[in-house]
């Protein structure tokens, strides 16, 4: 019994040897400078830069393998506390960019083309037939981006429609990656003038499927800048890059050009529904 119980000891007292030399030889050094980075992360954990968390961010930015500015939650605050630990001078962030939902097609506005009674999610319903709205490029308002989103920012509107809320917006992309019809696009914050519809469909199929289509008529093309909207397959695209004044959107005679400023989320709603 002794013999056994001293047998037991010893091979204890060998083991706690073993596991203290592996701690010693296997030790990952971590640099302070990335807890201090850490600290002034927003500690969302949510992705969006990359990393699958702040503190894998905080080291590559001590190591040097990351900008100070690669956190986009973070944005100017964390990247200038960041520069105060690197010691690097950090001269101010690009533009903010914001999350916007390209269907204006919510349910009073675009036809269906089957009930559906499925599981409430975005990808399941797509997979019968690319969703029950009868426009197959449309939003299909069950909210699997607002499901993805970490800061809240997605609300689905009682008529069926994603609508971003540009103040908690902070661009990680997220909905993007969810979003099954890829109608999530981030765009600079502030702008004013939108065209919400993302159908490729031709102007007379476009119109029967739904009452705010991009028709292809191409009137705002021709009454904004040079440059500033292009046709892409039947389907009007700004160019984020360019002013475009208000009064191109009253050129439209389907009302799919909205002008709200994207970081006034109650603007959305007055102008006419949509995201
Ligand atoms: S924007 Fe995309 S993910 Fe969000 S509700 Fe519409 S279809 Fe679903
Ligand atoms: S709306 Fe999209 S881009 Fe904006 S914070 Fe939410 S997931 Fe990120």
């Amino acid at each position: 019994m002794l013999t056994a119980v001293i047998a037991l000891a010893g091979l204890g007292l060998l083991g706690s040897l073993g596991l203290a030399i592996a701690a010693r030889v296997f030790a990952v050094e971590t640099d302070p400078r990335a807890e201090e980075i850490e600290e002034v992360l927003p500690g969302a954990n949510c992705g969006a830069c990359g990393k699958p968390g702040c503190f894998d961010l905080a080291r590559e930015i001590a190591r040097g393998n990351a900008d100070i500015d690669a956190c986009p939650v973070g944005g100017e605050k964390a990247a200038k506390a960041i520069g105060k630990i690197m010691g690097i001078d950090f001269s101010g962030g690009g533009e903010r960019y914001v999350a916007l939902v390209l269907c204006a097609g919510d349910n009073k506005e675009a036809l269906k083309k089957y009930q559906y009674n499925g599981i409430y999610d975005c990808v399941s319903v797509d997979m019968f037939f690319g969703g029950d709205k009868a426009c197959s490029y449309g939003c299909l308002g069950l909210g699997t981006c607002a499901g993805a989103c970490p800061f809240g920012a997605i609300d689905i509107l009682p008529e069926g429609i994603a609508k971003v809320d540009s103040d908690k917006c902070t661009g990680c992309g997220k909905c993007i990656e969810a979003c099954p019809k890829g109608i999530i696009k981030l765009v600079p914050a502030g702008r004013n003038v939108h065209i919400l519809c993302s159908s490729h469909d031709k102007g007379a199929a476009a119109k029967k499927k739904c009452r705010v289509a991009c028709i292809g008529c191409q009137k705002c093309v021709k009454a904004a800048p040079e440059g500033a909207i292009h046709m892409d397959d039947f389907l009007a695209v700004i160019n984020y890059d360019a002013e475009i004044p208000e009064s191109v959107a009253g050129e439209c005679p389907m009302g799919t050009i909205k002008v709200f400023k994207t970081e006034d989320s109650a603007g959305q709603e007055t102008a006419g529904g949509g995201s």
